[in-house]
This record gives C-alpha cells, structure tokens and sequence, in this order.
C-alpha cells in the first residue's frame, strides 16, 4: 500500500542517520527497504515482489510469516512474554524435547542461547572444561561467528579485525575437492588426504593439548562445498581416537536445510556437541543452542557449568521454535527440502553449468546450493580474488532483482537458500532468472 511504502521511505532515511550496519562501509551502503514479506516472497521499499533466495541469512526455514509460528508467538507473548533463565517455562522444556528427538540417542540435553556465535562459544568453553585441555581446532574456509573466540575459529577473511591470533585456535585444511588444497582431483583422493592432514596436525600439535575440533556439518559462508564421502566419519574416527570432543556446528543447515533435520546425519556420524540457531525457528525471535551429548552432561552434573544468558531459553524464542518445529514436520519440509534439491535444483543446476562458461562448478544438497562463478573454467580462477566481490556480481544481484529474484552473494558465488516449503512454479521461476542473469558472468569470460 501507498502508506507501507511512505513508511519505507521513512525508515531508509532514518536507517541512513542512525544505524550501523554489520560487515560494511557505513557510507557506501545503500540498503534495501523491505516493507512485508509472505511465504517465499518480500516486498521492496517501492513495494516490487521478489522471491527470495536468500533466506534472509539462511534461516527463514519455513517461509516468511508462517501463520502457525506467529501464532506461537502471539500466543506466548499473551501467557508468558518472558522469564529469567532459572525458572521452568513450558516453551522451553518441549523446545528441548522436541531437538533433542531429532538428535543422536546419546544427546539429551540443550542449553539455549541467542544466536550462533554463542553457541560456538559456549560449546567450545564446555570442550575445555569436560577435557581439561585448551587448544580448539577448526578449518580455514569456515564461519563460526563474529564474537572474539568465534571469529579467531572462523576460518575465512571474515576474521580480520577480531583476529588477534590467540584463544588456542589451530586452523587446518577443509576437504573441499573443487579447490583442493592437497591436489586430490576426486572426492576419494580429497577425503583420505584431508584426513591424512588432520592426523598430522593432532599429532604435530599435541592430542593431548587439543579440546574440540570444530566443523561446519556442511561450510556454508565459505562456499556450500559437500564434505566428501568418508571424511566427517574420518574426522569423528580421529576425534574418538585422540579423545577430542567433536562439536558439529549446525547453525545453518540444521533443522532441514540440506534435506536431513541435521546436516551430520548426511555423513551418518555422532557428534559429542551439535551448536544450531537460524532454522530452529526460521529466526522469527533470535534463538541458539548447545545440544551436548551425556558424557559432556556428566562433566557439569555435580559442578557447576560456570556460565550463562540473560535470555537463555527466552519463552518467545522457544515458542517459535516448538511451532516452527512442528509445523516443518506436519508439513514434511524436511522431505521436500531434499526433493526440490534431488528433482529439480540439482538437476537444473547441472544444466546451467553446461550452458554458461563463467559457472565453475554447482554443488549442494536439500535447499541449500552454491553457484561458483570462475573466469576460466580450467583453471579455475575465481571471478573475483578471494574475500572480494567481482562488480560483475553486483550487476548480476541487481538484474535478478529488477527481474523479480533476490539472490544471496558471497565473493564468486551465489548462494541459493530459498525457503523449505517454496513452491515448484515459483523455485522453477526463480532459476529461471538466475540462469538469464549468468549471461553478464559469461561476458566476463569472454572479455
Ligand atoms: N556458525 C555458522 C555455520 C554460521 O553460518 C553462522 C552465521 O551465519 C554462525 C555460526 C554465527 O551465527 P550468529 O550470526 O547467529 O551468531
């Protein structure tokens, strides 16, 4: 409506004056408005539709404003808006509940916190004190959060400025065999090389100094790249040997992303610690956790866990989890996650790597794919240098939007993170779009 959109226009001028954004140059910004959002849509500051693809930052699980999770919401906010973390709420216990059914036998217990980094945080603070040991190791080309321990864990550029090289963080080699860092040239060679790495740096760093090694169950931020058959059962196969706690960070797959509730039972492992957030309820009221297993348990059973959260377990957040929860299960979008991403995305994608010269290469699984644009498709170089973004991408982002698409960039890639309940037509129309906007990457190929 005319007042929405006047009301946008208001809301950019005072975003412009008063508020910081994160990861950018304040001044250069120009972002977008959104004035309502529905479903697998939003709607811009001038009131255009366009699908998202984003997932906003991949967590709107179940769509936009899902009536039943909003429900939730209203109604917890109506009989217990909030509680301190010491009291018994009913939202949190069946949150509780309902997570840990859908985790590995030997996890039962969760500790709720606000967002993803935390749960990083937290999870690692509980590997060192159920250990007795310091060092935590995690992979280059990973995210794990922006809070000081959880940026020197992440693996990427993104570190830069929290980075202070301390807090007993070893970063290894990821298992990535687009961009092998051990010259494998197939998942085979990829998987028993990493593996073959990671043995090395346990060894060479001390098993006995090394808390956790910490994984993305599939890295997302850094590029959406499948681990290779073999290598989380490999990596869970040396943590059990050495006695490492294995904390599997789920904080964007889990909760249906790539077609399983958890992105490790992909790999079949059992993690000792799995950390989620976003998709636990689709990020409608921020929520995170640390679902530990009983042995970890066991360590703060008679001692006292030596932290927490204002709102750990915040009744509003917990109640949108339980309804988002339910809702992904009454309406099996965990299952279409993975038939969208086996019947037509994957399939689709494959189509477009043949066609466009500037696609390297097309990866993923469920409803979470990567679309990694190279200026030479032998060599591989990427389109733009690592940790920065080609303008091409930019020019491609905009004309997907005025076709009616919102796409998710991340340096030489587009993520596509729609909606686990998005409708065959309008998924078929948003890659559709995707597909003609490639034509600019191509130029660049052949420029
Ligand atoms: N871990 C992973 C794998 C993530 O993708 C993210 C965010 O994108 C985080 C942790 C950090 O989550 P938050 O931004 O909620 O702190």
């Amino acid at each position: 409506s005319d007042a929405a959109i006047e009301r946008g226009r208001r809301a950019y001028e005072l975003d412009r004056s008063h508020v910081f954004h994160s990861w950018s140059a304040q001044r250069k910004l120009d972002p977008m408005t959104i004035i309502d959002a529905d479903g697998s849509w939003v709607w811009d500051g001038e009131g255009r539709p366009m699908l998202d693809f984003s997932g906003q930052l991949v967590y709107t699980n179940v769509g936009h404003k899902h009536p039943r999770v909003v429900q939730a919401i209203q109604e917890q906010a109506a009989t217990l808006p909030t509680i301190a973390p010491q009291h018994v709420n009913d939202a949190r216990s069946e949150a509780a509940r309902l997570i840990t059914e859908r985790l590995p036998e030997s996890i039962q217990h969760v500790f709720f916190t606000n967002a993803g980094a935390e749960s990083n945080d937290h999870a690692v603070r509980m590997a060192r004190l159920h250990t007795g040991r310091h060092k935590v190791l995690s992979t280059y080309l990973s995210y794990h959060g922006a809070t000081r321990l959880t940026a020197n864990l992440t693996g990427s550029l993104r570190r830069v400025g929290s980075d202070q090289a301390v807090d007993g963080v070893v970063h290894f080699q990821p298992a990535y065999t687009y961009r092998s860092a051990f010259g494998s040239e197939n998942d085979e060679q990829e998987s028993e090389r990493a593996l073959a790495h990671l043995r090395d740096t346990i060894e060479m760093e001390g098993a006995s100094t090394v808390a956790a090694v910490i994984l993305e169950a599939v890295p997302g931020t850094a590029g959406i790249f499948m681990p290779p058959p073999g290598y989380m059962a490999g990596v869970e196969k040396l943590c059990r040997e050495y006695g490492i706690v294995l904390i599997i960070d789920e904080v964007m797959v889990g909760f249906g992303r790539v077609g399983e509730w958890f992105g490790h039972q992909l790999a079949g492992i059992t993690p000792d610690i799995v950390t989620f957030a976003k998709g636990v309820n689709s990020g409608y009221v921020p929520l995170g956790g640390v679902a530990m297993s009983d042995e970890i348990y066991e360590s703060f059973a008679e001692t006292p866990y030596p932290g927490g959260l204002t709102y750990s377990g915040h009744p509003l957040a917990c109640a949108a989890a339980v309804a988002a929860i339910n809702a992904m299960e009454e309406e099996s979008l965990v299952d279409n996650a993975r038939r969208i991403g086996e019947e037509i995305i994957g399939p689709r994608l494959r189509e477009i790597a043949e066609k466009h010269p500037g696609v390297g290469e097309t990866r993923g699984a469920g409803a979470f794919w990567a679309v990694e644009l190279v200026k030479d498709q032998r060599t591989r170089e990427r389109l733009a240098p690592m940790g920065q973004a080609a303008p091409v991408m930019g020019k491609m982002m905009a004309e997907a939007k005025s076709r009616g698409l919102l796409l998710f960039t991340a340096e030489n890639r587009f993520h596509l993170c729609p909606p686990l309940n998005i409708s065959d037509d309008d998924l078929r129309f948003g890659l559709d779009v995707l597909d003609e906007v490639l034509a600019l990457a191509d130029e660049e190929v052949a420029a």
